[in-house]
Order: C-alpha cells, then sequence, then structure tokens
C-alpha cells in the first residue's frame, strides 16, 4: 500500500532536535543563535511567510530580528541594512523575503548577505560550494526534500532520480544534493522531450514546476517515491472564495502507484521552515568554529 509522507511529523522531529542544539549552543556559548529576516512591501504571502518564521523562530528559542520595509524601499537602503546585520554579531542568519520590488536588483542583494550567515544558500559561493561538493549552507526546500527521502529510503545510492524543474532555488540544488548521495539524476525542464517516458524510469520524482497536478499516474513507476514541491491554488468552486490547494502532481493517480507520495498540504511545505532553523543552527556553529550537532 502506499504511504503517505507525513511532512508535518517529520518536520516537528527536525524543529524538536534544532530546540535541542539551540540549548546546547546557549550553554556553551552564552547566547541563542539568531536570525534576521527582512521583508519589504506588504505582499499578503510573504507577509505570512515572515511571520511564521518568526514564530518558529522563537518556538526553536533562538532570537529572532524581523525588519519590515516599505515597498518603496530602495536599493541602497536596503544594501545598507544587510550590511548592519552582516556586521552584528548577534545575528548568525540572514533571510531576505523573495520576490523584492521592481526597483531593486535581488540578485545584487542575495549576493551582499554574508555567505557565513546566508541560510536560504541563494549565494553564489553557496550555490558553487554545494556544486562542487563543499561543504555549503544550501537551499532550505531541496534540503527538506533530501531529509525526507532518505527518512523513507535510506541509502540513494545508485537509484534512478527525476528532477523536474532547473530554478536556482529548487531543481537544480535538488538535482546536486541527489548527486551527492550517488543518486543517478536526470533534470527535466520545460523543453525535455517525452516527460513521461523519463517518469515511468524513475525511482525517486522530485517535481517542482508550478503546474498543477501535472504529473500523472501513469507516469509513475509502480513503488517509485514521489516528492511533490509544487504549491499551486485551483480557482475557486462555486460558492467558494478560496481555490483548493494542489501540487505538481495529480495526488490520487499517482498514489495509486507510488510506494510513497508527500501530499500538498502536508509534504514538503512545513520541512521548509524547519531546514531554515537547522540552517541558522548550523550558521552559528560554523561562526564560533563548532562543528553543528547532526540531525
Ligand atoms: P520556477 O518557476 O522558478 O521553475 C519552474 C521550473 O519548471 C523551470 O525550471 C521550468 O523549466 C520547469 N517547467 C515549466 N514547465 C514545465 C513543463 N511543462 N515540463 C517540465 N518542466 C517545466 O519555480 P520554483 O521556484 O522552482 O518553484 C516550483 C514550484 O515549487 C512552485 O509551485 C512553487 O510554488 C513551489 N515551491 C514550494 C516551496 C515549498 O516550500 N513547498 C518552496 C519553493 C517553491
Amino acid at each position: 500500500m502506499t504511504k503517505r509522507i507525513d511532512g508535518k511529523a517529520a518536520a516537528l522531529d527536525v524543529r524538536r532536535k534544532v530546540a535541542e542544539g539551540v540549548a546546547l549552543f546557549r550553554d556553551r556559548i552564552g547566547r541563542a543563535p539568531g536570525l534576521a529576516v527582512v521583508l519589504v512591501g506588504d505582499d499578503p504571502a510573504s507577509t505570512v511567510y515572515v511571520g511564521s518564521k518568526g514564530k518558529a523562530t522563537l518556538e526553536a528559542g533562538m532570537e529572532s530580528f524581523t525588519h519590515r520595509l516599505p515597498t518603496e524601499t530602495t536599493q541602497d537602503e536596503l544594501l545598507q541594512l544587510v550590511e548592519r546585520l552582516n556586521d552584528d554579531p548577534k545575528v548568525d542568519g540572514i533571510l531576505v523575503q523573495l520576490p523584492l520590488p521592481d526597483q531593486i536588483d535581488e540578485d545584487a542583494v542575495l549576493d551582499a548577505i554574508d555567505p557565513a550567515k546566508d541560510v536560504d544558500g541563494f549565494h553564489i559561493l553557496n550555490a558553487g560550494k554545494l556544486a562542487v561538493g563543499q561543504q555549503a549552507l544550501v537551499p532550505c526546500t531541496p534540503y527538506g526534500c533530501l531529509h525526507l527521502l532518505k527518512n523513507e529510503l535510506g541509502d540513494l545510492s545508485g537509484k534512478h532520480a527525476l528532477v523536474i524543474g532547473r530554478s536556482n532555488i529548487v531543481g537544480k540544488p535538488m538535482a546536486q544534493l541527489l548527486l551527492a548521495e550517488n543518486a543517478t539524476v536526470t533534470i527535466a525542464h520545460s523543453r525535455t522531450r517525452d516527460l513521461p517516458a523519463l517518469a515511468r524510469d524513475a525511482d525517486i520524482v522530485v517535481a517542482a514546476v508550478g503546474r498543477a497536478e501535472m504529473v500523472k499516474g501513469d507516469w509513475i513507476k509502480p513503488g517509485a517515491t514521489v516528492i511533490d514541491v509544487g504549491i499551486n491554488r485551483l480557482p475557486p468552486e462555486e460558492g467558494k472564495t478560496k481555490g483548493k490547494l494542489v501540487g505538481d502532481v495529480a495526488y490520487d493517480e499517482a498514489a495509486d502507484k507510488a510506494g510513497a507520495i508527500t501530499p500538498v498540504p502536508g509534504g514538503v511545505g512545513p520541512m521548509t521552515i524547519a531546514m531554515l532553523l537547522r540552517n541558522t543552527l548550523i550558521a552559528a556553529h560554523q561562526r564560533e568554529g563548532l562543528e553543528a550537532p547532526a540531525l
């Protein structure tokens, strides 16, 4: 029978272990790790994410610093704040919530973050380290997917993994992480030919596309493990104000074929914040010259 992978439970487990690591760090160093989150503007989804990140940070026993800046903030003003946070010894992790308003160059801001505090793992130095197999701060969503896959399958060595999507925040780092685990990795994208045939050959499918229920049940190899990163809102049904949230995988059909599959919501989503806390704990240890505790 197909197993529904419970991302909420896995995330709670990571968060509990992070909280234990925070308590030990505090005893040793005399301060809690600190995470600064910067929000520019009032995008409703970003406002909710930033609120949840702040709450989760406090629940883990860390210090949370939230900076809310107006939509008309200039690039220079934002860069000045990033500089201050880079220099602040109480701040171990810096996260600038994306997307940023049009007048600000996202790459310039991400590159200004001290790579040692880059808990989103988007700095070019961390992306490069991940690519060449050095220890890096890894983007939270693919890191969370890898954690779920290892919980489920243990050793990933020799497995054929298909990653659908090649974005810098999910698809590419996901592929690098799977390669580092000795999986045989195929990366598919919008120009890929015959995606269903590639999927039918995969032991692991990670879908990170942003197209509602694109991956069909008959694409899935019997017994494969399916990780659905997508978050898509369907148009509302009659009489409802909000549409249903679905992933990039047609869940019911795929669940009939898969060995294990993540639902949406309740799969990958909760892991992203858990891994952000995990990255902040790692960054705090590295900045103090300590080895971070294992998960
Ligand atoms: P993106 O738009 O940057 O990238 C999408 C990728 O899909 C591209 O590389 C594109 O080549 C590929 N693609 C588009 N159409 C395709 C097709 N027909 N066949 C194959 N590939 C195709 O998106 P992203 O930022 O990587 O996010 C992907 C999805 O994951 C979105 O739904 C996003 O909301 C979700 N997401 C979820 C979390 C989380 O915490 N759960 C975090 C980040 C992103």
